[in-house]
């Protein structure tokens, strides 16, 4: 119930004091995501300094969990490469696939930081689409804007 709680707590923080939000030039690619079962929308943009994520900013409305989750996800990717920000998408994923296994919330915290604290929502398979929003922008506005960019599109 603790651990629920301080979950609950950084969610709301992020709801409330959200980290990155507004719509920022220079960037490569904006993307907009809805998730029509819970009425949430973003639109995201990326901007890329190499394969590096320079800046992700954004704009949003919809449940907390959804909004919260574009913050938290901000933390957890600006100044790192495209590939390994995917990678941490990956480990969301696993965390949203995980229904409640707190053992998987476990391993993968040193890694999702503020991120781990949706693991509840994994449990309420209505609102993983809520959480996982915000990685969906990240990945196809991450594509884009590697193909957009000169050094992009290499690999
Ligand atoms: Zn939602």
């Amino acid at each position: 119930m603790q651990l629920q709680s301080m979950y609950q707590d950084i969610i709301l923080d992020h709801y409330r004091n959200p980290h990155g939000r507004g719509l920022r030039d220079p960037y490569e690619a904006e993307v907009h995501h809805v998730n029509p079962t819970c009425g949430d929308e973003v639109t995201l943009r990326v901007h890329l300094d190499g394969e590096t994520i320079a800046d992700v900013s954004y704009e949003g409305m919809g449940c907390s969990i959804s909004q919260a989750s574009v913050s938290a996800m901000y933390d957890l990717v600006v100044g790192r490469s495209v590939t390994d920000a995917l990678a941490t998408g990956e480990s969301f994923m696993t965390l949203m696939q995980s229904k409640g296994d707190t053992a998987v919330a476990e391993e993968l915290e040193d890694e999702l930081e503020d991120a781990v604290a949706f693991a509840g929502v994994s449990k309420y398979p209505a609102r993983i689409k809520c959480a996982l929003m915000s990685w969906m922008a990240l990945k196809d506005a991450s594509a884009r804007a590697l193909a957009a960019t000169p050094t992009g599109g290499q690999a």
